[in-house]
């Protein structure tokens, strides 16, 4: 039996990490590339993979980073770790932190992130700090609490982070044998996008694949700095992942759309539930809202016929829906009450 690897055994030649760096590790990574069984044949496109993220620990890609940023900072001493937060980082630093017995400070904005993923942060132990404002204000608040005291910053602003995403990018290649034409993903504070071009730039040039991607990110209308090409004050969309204003790694997003010959748009927030309901009723995948946004930019694209037929695209998945099941549950028929017997039952079914 082939034993599973987290993302720094797995890809360790590639990464920042040396023989003093602490062997970290909750088994993240090595994630499903999962083939579509109706929804690229709908959309006419002969090969559609998602790669679903929402199975890592915490339930989101963040665990990839995470883990090398918090190996990378135990090994500079460290004992606080510190983030701001639209949650998914917060929890996946929580849940590193626990493992390896240190604090975690979480600030995120007050009333603005999923339950589930708050009750994670709160579960895994970690000190959470609801600050009043937005994402963009916490993570400034943040990054100058870590300029002046001893505690690591571990958002997407801390390089490791990046470093251990863009295995994500290795995995898929190494499963397609090449890297596909394109590669679907949502945009948030941007770091993920970054991440990705990063990985396939440097297995193009170890020659493991002859493609390199083009970049597509999707972002929420309401949330859309890098498609508007300016900063949103007050970023609003149902999909609080990428409820971001202004994108600490604006410039490696757009790097990669331009060096890839991709693009960046954005789509509504009844588009990304629209195409939440379509992923988990006719592919049986649950993912979050965010994780939604590049379907359902993909599924425009498209209809609009600017997606070659033979060509492979790659959709990733960044969270799982369990994280945020109230945004989904507004869009579904509610279960139906009954009182009485499998005649009754039956009735009701119209069976
Ligand atoms: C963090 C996150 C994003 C956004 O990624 P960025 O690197 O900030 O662009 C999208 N989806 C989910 C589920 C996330 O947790």
């Amino acid at each position: 039996m082939s034993q599973r690897l987290g993302v720094i055994d797995r890809y360790r030649e590639w990464l920042p990490v040396t023989e003093r760096t602490p062997p970290v590790s909750l088994l993240e990574g090595s994630t499903p590339l999962l083939p579509s069984r109706t929804i690229g044949a709908a959309l006419g496109l002969r090969r559609l993979y998602f790669k679903y993220e929402g199975l890592n620990p915490t339930g989101s890609f963040k665990d990839r980073g995470m883990v090398v940023a918090v190996a990378k900072a135990m090994e500079e001493g460290a004992r606080v770790l510190v983030c701001a937060s639209t949650g998914n980082t917060s929890a996946s630093a929580a849940a590193y932190a626990a493992s390896q017995r240190l604090r975690a400070i979480v600030v995120v904005p007050a009333g603005e992130i999923a339950m589930n993923k708050l009750s994670q942060a709160l579960m895994y132990g970690a000190k959470v700090v609801a600050l009043r404002g937005n994402f963009d204000g916490a993570l400034a608040v943040v990054r100058e609490l870590a300029a002046t005291y001893p505690v690591a910053l571990v958002n997407s602003v801390n390089p490791h982070r990046l470093e251990g995403q863009k295995t994500a990018a290795f995995e898929i290649v190494d499963a397609l044998g090449d890297a596909p034409d394109y590669l679907v993903l949502p945009v948030g504070n941007a770091g993920n996008i970054t991440a990705y071009w990063r990985g396939f730039k440097e297995y193009h040039a170890a020659g493991r694949c002859r493609v390199l991607p083009r970049m597509v990110g999707a972002q929420a209308e309401g949330a859309a700095p890098i498609v508007k090409g300016r900063v949103f004050k007050r970023p609003r969309t149902v999909a609080s992942a990428i409820r971001i204003g202004n994108p600490a790694s604006w410039e490696g997003a757009t790097l990669a759309r331009d060096e890839s010959g991709g693009l960046i748009d954005a789509v509504t927030d009844t588009e990304i539930l629209q195409a939440q309901i379509w992923l988990a009723a006719s592919e049986g995948l649950f993912a979050e809202p965010a994780s939604c946004a590049p379907l359902a930019l993909l599924a425009r694209l498209a209809r609009e016929g600017r997606v070659e037929k033979d060509s492979t695209s790659v959709v990733v998945l960044t969270g799982s829906g369990l994280k945020d099941p109230d945004a989904a549950l507004n869009n579904v028929e509610p279960p139906i009450e009954l009182d009485g017997d499998a005649r009754a039952l039956a009735k009701v079914l119209k069976l």
